[in-house]
């Protein structure tokens, strides 16, 4: 599955954000059996309104929302990419996930020492991501040396690695992968895939607040999110250590709490959903008396690769989908009456599911 790994400076908030996502996720885990818990990982429930209201609909046994993993990935410090500290193990963490949530520690605390001596969240991210491009200028030169050995005796290859001497040189530049012109040609697709670039992969920048940020952002917040819009990346402010307690509280004191800092969702929610979607992830749902469910697809899937998450005979096995439009269904409310006034499609196999769509797969077994 697709995740999302943590990452961040010591001491800026990581394991107690992370305590705070595997406390979701223990609250909701006899829901969800068939998810394998491990210590760095945690399986979170992706919060969805459309979820609540179909459940008010059908009134069914069991309610399961789209779930996102993410791992925490501890032991990123300056020189990183030179094997200091826990160095290369943790990067080759970093390479399996989908995308990054960068911690930004945007809190002062005395108390609570600061690596590099003072809260300055700008020159965090350009320590953080200083080492993820040495790694990654390392890993290309391996493979650059590699390519050009094997292009002795095979000239065909001669486009792949003047290509990736481009890419080099580009990130040496001190730019990351992400922005390479080049990326998409041919030659180098292959490349990206297999190198899973680390200046490669979507941020999502984390600002981490006291309480008093939470009312209102300091300036780091403000300087972080101008930032973070220069680069065309989400940010989601939260306070980790009252995420941490929030977990703790039944759904009513979670609400007044939320209230007291004038917010009317809890910042863990903000970076479930943003993850979710920064992953390029979106949910169709199954609609039944047992249960409603959302599932997980990318964005563009057709109907028989969407049937496959529900199980992989559904994908061989796909006939049709019986369609329904999320605003059709709340409309009509069910299955029956969605036909009887027309909104009930029946789709192919090329039909492309969209993000909402209830759906019935019909299969051959
Ligand atoms: P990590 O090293 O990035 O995993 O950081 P930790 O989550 O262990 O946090 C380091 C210290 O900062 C701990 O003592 C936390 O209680 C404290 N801390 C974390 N978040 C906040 C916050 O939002 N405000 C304040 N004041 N302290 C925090």
């Amino acid at each position: 599955a697709l995740s999302i790994g943590i990452v961040g400076l010591p001491n800026v908030g990581k394991s107690t954000l992370f305590n705070a996502l595997t406390k979701a996720q223990n609250a909701e885990s006899a829901n969800y059996p068939f998810c394998t818990i491990e210590p760095n990982k945690a399986t979170v429930p992706v919060p969805d309104k459309r979820v609540d209201t179909l459940t008010e609909i059908a009134k069914p046994q069991k309610t399961l929302y789209a779930t996102i993993d993410f791992i925490d990935i501890a032991g990123l410090v300056r020189g990183a990419s030179k094997g200091e500290g826990l160095g290369n193990q943790f990067l080759g963490n970093i390479r399996e996930a989908a995308a990054i949530l960068e911690v930004v520690r945007c809190f002062e605390d005395d108390n609570i020492t600061h690596v590099e001596g003072s809260v300055d969240p700008l020159r965090d991210i350009e320590t953080i991501e200083t080492e993820l491009l040495l790694a990654d200028i390392q890993a290309v030169e391996k493979r650059l040396d590699k390519l050009q050995r094997a292009s002795k005796g095979d000239k065909t290859m001669r486009p792949t690695v003047e290509a990736m001497e481009r890419l080099l040189a580009y990130l040496n530049e001190g730019k990351p992968a992400s922005t390479f012109p080049d990326r998409k040609i041919d030659c180098l697709a292959a490349q990206f895939k297999e190198l899973a670039l680390l200046s490669d992969k979507k941020i999502i920048y984390c600002a981490n607040v006291d309480e008093g940020g939470l009312l209102e952002d300091n300036a780091h917040v403000q300087r972080l999110a101008e930032f973070a819009a220069s680069r065309g990346c989400d940010i989601v402010k939260i306070c980790a250590k009252v995420e941490e307690e929030l977990q703790g509280l039944d759904e009513a004191e979670a609400q007044e709490m939320l209230e007291s800092f004038g917010i009317s969702e809890s910042g863990l929610v903000q970076v479930i959903r943003t993850g979710y979607h920064t992953l390029g992830l979106i949910s169709y749902f199954t609609v039944g008396v047992k249960e409603v469910r959302a599932w997980t697809i990318r964005n563009g899937w057709t109907a028989p690769q969407a049937a496959g998450v529900i199980h992989s005979d559904f994908e061989r096995g796909f006939i049709r989908a019986e369609v329904i439009g999320y605003n059709d269904y709340v409309q009509h409310k069910t299955e029956a009456a969605c036909r009887s006034v027309g909104v009930l499609r029946s789709e192919g196999k090329e039909y492309i599911v969209k993000d909402g769509d209830v759906v019935h797969f019909l299969f051959n077994v």
